[in-house]
């Protein structure tokens, strides 16, 4: 009673807007600022994975060691892409499997441990991963491969609510981490690969009854406090038929939000079916043929999850090109708002952040085959000679022309977040330099199917590489330096004030560069691939580092030309944690 009393109180204070209880909306706004804890997946709902810390800088780095490690065990040792949270001396990071622990900071020892027991026939398409947590009042939030949504309790790991995303059975899953805005749970969905479609749901943090629904396929009913909101686009706008119920764009990589401009931006996956020819416009006759909001980034309103603006990356997407990756808030070297996103088709958007109005964009890898540039208006200008052949034109009426494309399928860049610096105004892009066979086939929709009518090859396309972080000016589009790494990159970036660029690599190297120069100046061996994100915080006036080290991800599941660089790598499960020597520390 006395507990509710507080409770209520404290709502009020706050304005009846947040439960202060624990962390609230403000501890969430200051997270880059406060540097003695990591309470939200991208070190800042902006998603910069910046921080102000300086400790450990250029110049002692080379002294960087590990103070302890700590393994996620069992037989479940498969990708690890988590980013550690860090709330008042303890970390929290999910695992493999929809797995959560957390974990005494300072000794590495495991407080307690939540498992999702996962019922038999999930269909995660590309490893059975989870990206990380988020924190608000008292509880810890992570999606499951059932597509639900859990509320742990920080102190006991004890579940304080359990809610259903969508169902498992038709194709959805869930592994990337929620936002957290005013109070509101916000998650999207996995399942791309299934014909199941995207959307966007926010829940009360409290309680988990839902607050508002977001679809991103147009045609589909939006819902706010139980009741249809509004339409999202325009019925037959954009698509043909019936082909926008089954329509793809899953929102599987999370959100960001904008304070300055109170916006929250999805990104929407592939249309479905892959084969394009099936979504083409004419059918009926006027539709486009662009099927919104497939691989576009959306801008919402937090609060009701009604659309601001949308921009589309790939208008009829046909390579799988989804529109999913993370868009960051930031601000240039002349102070204006921007957004920045590094695409899966290959190129790096710069969009004005008021109203999401395209700026410039320049292609981040080399080769691209399926457009020349992007138009003024953010338009991709389409090689359409490069487009995987229609089925129903071939001879046999199976398989459509197979055309080599770069990027591959898995892009120019995949999920694994880029950063930006403040310090230096760029953007830290870990990219992959890779192409495919592609063609289309004939597909019908069938629930809890693959719906893709399409066939792939994935090939390298230089003998040295096909990893390479990249700095980019994101004024211009330059590429100030490179470093180029055998295997795939598919692990988080993070820079800090201290000059430093921390990534890891397939090959299991924990990797320091010189945010100017490229310069690689500490790396460590953790004994499996990184696939994970960095972080950085303060404990005790000590600079700690921590990553996540298993190999694992969508790379080894697809083998073309590209397993032999990776079918060697070790599977893994270990966190590590490094700080500089105490007396190192003290002497800066
Ligand atoms: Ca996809």
């Amino acid at each position: 009673m006395r507990k509710l009393f507080i409770a209520a109180l404290a709502s009020a204070l706050a304005g009846g807007t947040a439960y202060a209880e624990g962390v609230s909306e403000q501890d969430l706004a200051n997270d880059t600022a406060n540097t003695s804890s990591v309470l939200t997946n991208g070190m800042g709902r902006h998603l910069q994975r910046y921080s102000p810390l300086t400790m450990l800088n250029k110049d002692n780095v080379s002294k960087l060691t590990p103070v302890w490690a700590f393994s996620l065990g069992g037989e479940k040792q498969r990708g690890q892409e988590t980013q550690p949270l860090i709330h008042d001396g303890v970390m929290y990071i999910t695992g493999s499997y929809s797995r959560m622990y957390a974990i005494d900071v300072k000794t590495g020892k495991e407080l307690w441990q939540y498992d999702a027991r996962l019922p038999e026939g999930i269909l995660p398409c590309c490893d059975v991963v989870n990206r990380g947590g988020a924190i608000y009042g008292d509880k810890i939030y992570f999606g499951t491969l059932d597509a639900r949504i859990v509320a742990l309790d920080l102190k006991t790991g004890k579940v304080a609510w359990r809610k259903k995303i969508a169902d498992y059975k038709a194709g959805y899953s869930y592994t990337a981490a929620p936002i957290i805005v005013n109070g509101l749970v916000i998650t999207g969905n996995s399942g791309g690969e299934f014909g199941i479609i995207g959307e966007v749901q926010a829940r009360d943090a409290e309680t988990g009854e839902t607050v508002w629904t977001r679809p991103v396929i147009e045609g589909h009913m939006g819902t706010l406090n139980g009741k249809p909101s509004t339409m999202t686009g325009t019925l037959n706008a954009t698509w043909p038929g019936d082909m926008w119920k089954t329509g793809g764009g899953a929102t599987w990589l999370g959100g960001s939000y904008d304070a300055d401009t109170d916006t929250i931006v999805f990104g929407a996956g592939n249309p479905a079916p892959w084969n394009s020819w099936l979504r083409a416009a004419g059918k009926p006759k006027g539709a486009e043929g662009d099927n919104l909001y497939a691989a576009s980034r959306i801008g919402m309103d937090p609060a009701t999850g009604e659309i601001k603006w949308h921009f589309q990356t790939t208008p009829r997407e046909g390579w799988d090109y989804d529109g999913v990756n993370e868009v960051v808030a930031y601000s240039n070297r002349n102070g204006e708002k921007r957004w920045a996103t590094a695409d899966r088709n290959g190129f790096f958007y710069v969009l004005n952040r008021e109203d999401g109005k395209f700026v410039r964009a320049a292609p981040f890898v080399k080769n691209i085959t399926w457009a020349k540039g992007i138009d003024e208006n953010g338009r991709p200008e389409f090689v359409e000679e490069n487009r995987p052949g229609d089925p129903a034109a071939a001879a046999d009426g199976k398989k459509g022309e197979v055309i080599f494309a770069v990027p591959s399928f898995l892009g120019g860049k995949n999920w694994m977040p880029m950063a930006h610096s403040p310090k230096t105004g760029n953007f830290y892009v870990p990219s992959n330099e890779w192409g495919m066979d592609i063609w289309n086939e004939p597909v019908t929709y069938k629930k809890g199917a693959a719906y893709l009518g399409s066939g792939f090859t994935i090939k390298p396309i230089f003998d040295s590489h096909i990893g390479s972080l990249k700095a980019i000016d994101p004024d211009t589009g330059d590429i100030k330096w490179e470093y180029k790494n055998n295997a795939p990159l598919w692990a988080g970036v993070m820079t800090t004030a201290g000059g430093l660029v921390f990534t890891g690599t397939p090959e299991g190297e924990f990797i320091a560069f010189d945010d100017e120069t490229g310069e690689k100046l500490w790396s460590f061996q953790t004994g499996s691939g990184i696939v994970g994100q960095p972080i950085t915080w303060e404990q005790d006036g000590e600079q700690f580092v921590s990553v996540i080290s298993g190999w694992g991800g969508a790379v080894p599941l697809w083998g073309g030309e590209v397993a032999k660089k990776v079918n060697y790598l070790n599977q893994g499960g270990l966190l590590w944690t490094f700080k500089l020597p105490k007396e190192l520390a003290s002497a800066n």
